[in-house]
């Protein structure tokens, strides 16, 4: 495949000004852009650039708020809500860390209710920042309805991912945070719309057609329904997550986000949840310690590593290699700039 090469400032230059030019402020387009650089830099090129012109799309129709103005509000000792005001979630992740952070110190434990937010991008960034602060986070977002029930042959359940970071020591360690971040999706929508873009079948087990019928055709996948991993084990986490992002913090489901949205293939209105735990008031007497000799003892084995470990190997080489964009995708975003 024909690809461009670019620095990851170059990436970042390119997301802001396309942004920028199609509807953000100057906040909001720093925020996204600097999300999408961090996806390229780990190789989690599904969140990349390969977004931006979904961000445009939705810009530009007007489901997105580009000048967004969060507002985070304390409802709680253990509750901070924060009113997305219909923008993109990366704005709101920053203008709610530094409440999430507070209560979690204060009381031990504390959730971030973000509402009238769109969620486009993977949900690693927010649980490592808090991790990189010593707190152990959690994220869980909806999505629009993309997903089957276990048993099902409709999609009903958004591709619902959920994210955990531990912390192994803070910022300046030279550790990074223990992250996983995975989608209730046997496969995340991202990876099924880069094998269609790329030609390529899909796995066993990924989704179906629109008659039910089991496919490894990521077109009929597209136009029929995903799976979720692990059969009814998946379709639980999927549906833990609905009531989580949803129903609790009086936000929609991933299947009312469906109904209201306008489906420009990109991502719905809704909630996001994220819980911060503070190690230090747990009452344990080194419990980061204590969970680096379980490391230590999981790793010892050959052929086994921490989630997040990947995309924490690629970002020590990308600064260097730089960072390779289809040229396709390249000639795309180039033609969104409006001036
Ligand atoms: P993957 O299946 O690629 O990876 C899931 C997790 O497993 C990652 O943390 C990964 O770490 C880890 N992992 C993979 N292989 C191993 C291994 N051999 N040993 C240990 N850990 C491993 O992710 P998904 O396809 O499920 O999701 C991709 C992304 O899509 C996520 O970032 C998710 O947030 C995003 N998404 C966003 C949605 C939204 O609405 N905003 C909706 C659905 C998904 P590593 O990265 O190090 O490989």
């Amino acid at each position: 495949m024909d690809k461009v090469r670019m620095t990851l400032d170059e990436c970042r230059a390119l997301a802001t000004e396309v942004l920028t030019q199609n509807g953000c402020d100057g906040a909001n387009a720093a925020a996204i852009a600097a999300i999408i650089t961090a996806a390229e830099r780990d190789r989690a090129h599904s969140h990349g650039l390969f977004r931006l012109p979904g961000y445009v799309t939705s810009l530009r129709n007007g489901k997105a708020n580009g000048r967004a103005a969060p507002r985070a509000e304390r409802i709680a000792p253990t509750v901070v809500r924060l009113d997305g005001d219909g923008g993109f979630t990366p704005l709101s992740h920053q203008v709610g860390r530094a409440p999430l952070i507070a209560a979690a110190r204060e009381t031990g434990m504390a959730a971030l209710a973000i509402r009238r937010t769109i969620h486009f991008a993977a949900l690693w960034p927010e649980t490592e920042a808090l991790a990189e602060e010593g707190l152990v986070a959690f994220a869980f977002t909806t999505s629009p309805p993309y997903l089957a029930p276990a048993g099902g042959k409709r999609r009903f359940f958004g591709t619902n991912p959920m994210s955990f970071a531990w912390p192994r020591g803070g910022s300046g360690c030279g550790r990074p945070p223990m992250v996983f971040d995975q989608a209730s999706a046997a496969m995340a929508r991202g990876e099924v719309m880069m094998a269609a873009r790329d030609g390529r079948t899909l796995p066993e087990g990924a989704g179906i057609d629109a008659a039910g019928n089991p496919t490894t055709d990521p077109n009929a996948v597209l136009a029929g329904a995903q799976l979720p991993f692990g059969g009814y084990k998946g379709s639980a986490i999927a549906l833990m997550v609905e009531l989580l992002a949803g129903q609790l913090i009086g936000e929609v489901s991933s299947a009312e986000a469906g109904d209201a949205d306008n489906r420009d293939g990109t991502a719905a209105l809704g909630g996001e949840l994220i819980l911060a735990l503070d190690p230090a008031r747990f009452g344990a007497e080194d419990p980061i310690g204590h969970a680096e000799r379980l490391f230590a003892r999981m790793l010892a084995e050959e052929g086994v590593r921490l989630p997040g470990d990947r995309r924490f190997r690629a970002r020590l080489e990308t600064p260097q290699a730089g960072i390779e964009v289809p040229r396709s995708l390249f000639e795309t975003i180039e033609g969104l700039r409006t001036g």
